[in-house]
């Protein structure tokens, strides 16, 4: 789950990063009393979970409250990459000396996490990261010791950063490794972390991504989440229970547990399809789950047939045939569907999906090769779900 630039800088802020201190509008009047209460020059930012707002228009300086307003009423209701802005945070506008980037995130291959840094932050860091690499720190952290002192002193030497910063920087650094690991986030990042022209360290973008396996302990962040800003078909997964990852192929997949839904996924692209989803519909899946994920799967346009894999321990397979039923009674349709059923109640649930018109499979590869010969000769899909 990401956090929108103003939920990010107020959480840093509450571990002592400074930030300027706006306010959020959802209308240009609302953009004006803010501008007026802080006082101009302000700044107008399009609050969309997408980076490269700057570039799109979306960051705009404004000198007087009907500036701000003017500029609140062009960016509400813009599209940036695909999302429309509904908010824009309105902050303080900062004299700009030096644009730094400072983000943590995790280091996979070194099993820690790692702070990131570059004296040559701001709209430009993907290009930076991509011609010039050695412009960027990387430092790994210990997790037992946290980010030491020296540490985030070498960074801000590394950086070419003047002395008389070091000590707010080190501060800073530090605050945001805590947030990191405190909101069992997935990426921590301020771009750009500026020195103003007053020889401040001020934090003006931010940015969060939370690992949703964690926000059961984090209810206060859980909240946080914009569900205007998420795919239909996410939501609805969540909603559901269901873990989805929506990908580019032609198969939907419907699979009860996460290894067996990869080598479902492996299995199609074996026999030469592609799978349209990885659908883990978790163990003891009853059948308005099963019905909630088939809706979700019919939903994307691209699936020419779906494939069902199911093992039967705690989930019955006679339980799972008659959520597919249930669910094919409510969603009308005519894309081919595959379904093989192994373990507790087999027979049953093969006999109710037969009954049903439904290509049944004994093996996976069978399953497999099923399912992609249906996507290949499907007919035009006649009705389109949508969520
Ligand atoms: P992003 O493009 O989505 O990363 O949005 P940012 O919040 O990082 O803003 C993009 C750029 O706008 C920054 O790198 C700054 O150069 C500029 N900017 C943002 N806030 C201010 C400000 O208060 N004063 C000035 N002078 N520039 C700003
Ligand atoms: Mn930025």
């Amino acid at each position: 789950m990401k956090l929108h630039e103003y939920q990010s800088k107020f959480r840093f802020a509450d571990y002592g990063i400074p930030i300027p201190h706006g306010k959020v509008a959802t209308t240009s009047n609302e953009a004006f009393a803010i501008a007026n209460d802080v006082g101009c020059p302000v700044v107008i930012k399009a609050q969309v979970l997408v980076g490269g707002r700057g570039k799109a228009g979306g960051v705009k300086l404004a000198r007087s409250p009907e500036e701000a307003e003017q500029h609140a009423a062009s960016i509400l209701g813009m599209n940036i990459k695909g999302l429309t802005v509904k908010k824009v945070l309105v902050d303080p506008a900062s004299e700009i000396e030096n644009e730094i980037y400072l983000g943590v995130t995790t280091d996979r291959a070194a099993r820690r996490s790692v702070i990131i840094a570059s004296a040559a932050g701001g709209v430009e860091i993907e290009e930076v990261a991509a011609k010039t690499p050695e412009k960027i720190i990387r430092v790994l952290v210990d997790p037992y010791l946290g980010l030491r002192d020296y540490q985030a002193r070498d960074i801000a030497n590394d950086i070419g950063l003047p002395r008389e910063h070091w000590k707010q920087f080190i501060q800073i650094a530090q605050a945001l490794y805590r947030c990191y690991v405190e909101s069992d986030a997935s990426l921590a990042e301020i771009n750009p972390l500026v020195v103003t022209r007053a020889g401040d360290l001020l934090a003006l973008d931010g940015k969060m991504v939370l690992d949703d396996n964690a926000l059961f302990r984090h209810a206060d962040l859980a909240e946080m989440r914009d569900s205007d800003e998420e795919a239909p078909a996410e939501t609805h997964a969540r909603q559901a229970g269901l873990s989805y990852v929506k990908l580019d192929g032609e198969i939907g997949c419907m699979v009860n547990g996460a290894g067996l839904a990869m080598a479902t996924m492996d299995m199609t692209k074996l026999f030469g399809g592609s799978p349209a989803n990885f659908l883990d519909i978790g163990g003891g899946a009853k059948a308005d789950k099963v019905a909630a994920a088939l809706r979700i799967i019919l939903a994307d346009p691209n699936v020419k047939a779906v494939l069902f894999n199911i093992f039967g321990g705690i989930t019955r397979c006679d339980e799972v045939a008659h959520g597919i039923i249930a669910a094919l009674e409510e969603v009308q349709t005519n894309v081919p569907m595959v379904a093989r059923l192994v373990g507790t109640n087999e027979q049953e649930g093969r006999d109710i999906l037969a009954s049903a018109h439904m290509i049944t499979a004994v093996t996976l590869a069978d399953a497999a090769r099923k399912a992609v010969e249906a996507a290949r000769t499907a007919p035009a899909r006649i009705v389109k779900e949508t969520l």
